[in-house]
């Protein structure tokens, strides 16, 4: 009855439909917030020294893979400022004057989150800029000789932006952050904590070794883990078990195709091209995406941080090569050239 189950949708960790239940699930305040513990110490100190100078917190960019908690994050600092939060993203922001229309809106010390800053164009980041420096607008009204610059004032707000990799931003935006914090992917103990918060919070009685199983292939990414606790639930209500025992969760994964430390068909697929079709590398990551089928921007967001924080793959000048680990996961031997040409990526 499973067996047409589209795991693929459920290691991606960047958002989908199946996520629904997201918002109920974001803690609520930095207690709550687990991991990242030098991010919550730095950001704490950085919101109570700004509201004891009773200004707005300076601007601040949030950087990691999708789904490591720069949104939760966001909502938690402005419900610490105990200021609103408007949300949107770079895709959804065409024009300048849409951008204008966002920041004349604002309240005072108001929380401003761009999701995937990096995708905002050209006019649009240029507006951004005087925001961001000055509280300001400047607009040019009419044409030729006669244009002038006209420039509003703003009250004053902090941009909380979000990207995947802050390399994709172009300088004069990522140096008008005064804050910058990257999110690291997160252990297996901090995952477990994550899995038996939301099972409590979605009522599901889960047991302490199934946490620590979705845990453990949750490629240490959250929004992956409350992706498959819902899923293993599905497995084990339709099977009639009342509580979820580390047996349905291995069960449930098995059938999704998530294997002993998360990956999943696709991350195998990188690994079995990159050393049957390129010898185990080095491969551009284009000619490596083609191979597979998959868009590159795709596999550098999504699949690689995980496959390079295991130490199955490195990134080299000349393109991504294969370490042991990623040939031993595979079952696979590797050459005793391939180990000479790699062996300075490999920590091991
Ligand atoms: P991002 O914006 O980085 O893609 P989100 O903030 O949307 O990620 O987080 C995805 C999901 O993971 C949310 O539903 C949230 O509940 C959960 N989550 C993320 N970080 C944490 C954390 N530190 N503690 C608990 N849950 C978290």
């Amino acid at each position: 009855m499973f067996d047409d189950y589209d795991s693929e949708r459920l290691v991606m960790s960047t958002k989908g439909e199946m996520d629904a239940e997201e918002n109920v699930l974001r803690p609520k305040t930095m207690a709550d917030y687990v991991g990242q513990a030098k991010v919550k110490e730095n950001l704490g100190v950085y919101i109570s020294s700004a509201k004891l100078r009773g200004e707005p917190l300076d601007h601040v960019l949030l950087y990691g893979p999708p789904g490591l908690g720069k949104t939760t994050l966001a909502h938690i600092i402005a419900g610490e400022l105990g200021v609103q939060i408007k949300l949107t993203s770079g895709p959804a922001i065409e024009r300048g004057g849409d951008l204008a229309a966002i920041l004349t809106n604002l309240n005072e010390g108001d929380v401003l989150f761009i999701d995937e800053i990096h995708r905002l164009n050209r006019a649009v980041e240029e507006v951004l800029y005087s925001a961001m420096e000055d509280y300001a607008l400047d607009i040019i009204v009419g044409k030729g000789p006669s244009a002038r610059n006209i420039r509003f004032t703003l009250k004053k707000f902090t941009l909380v932006g979000a990207t995947t990799r802050a390399g994709m931003l172009a300088s004069p935006l990522r140096d008008r952050f005064g804050v910058l914090c990257r999110l690291d992917m997160y252990t297996p103990d901090e995952l477990a904590q994550i899995v038996t918060r939301s099972a409590r919070v979605l009522g599901i009685d889960l047991h302490a070794d199934a946490a620590a199983e979705i845990a453990r292939r949750s490629r240490g990414t959250p929004r992956i883990a409350n992706r498959l606790l819902k899923r293993v639930r599905d497995f084990a209500a339709v099977q009639g078990e009342t509580q979820v025992s580390v047996q349905a969760a291995r069960f449930a994964l098995k059938k999704m195709d998530v294997d002993e430390l998360g990956l999943d068909d696709t991350d195998r697929a990188l690994l079995r091209a990159l050393i049957e079709k390129f010898g185990g590398g080095p491969a551009g990551l284009e000619t490596l995406a083609a191979t597979i089928n998959e868009d590159a921007n795709t596999i550098e967001d999504v699949y690689e941080p995980y496959l390079l924080q295991l130490g199955f793959i490195a990134r080299t000048p000349r393109g991504r090569v294969c370490l042991k680990g990623g040939y031993e996961h595979l079952g696979m031997k590797m050459s005793e050239k391939q180990r000479l040409q790699t062996s300075m990526f490999d920590d091991e």
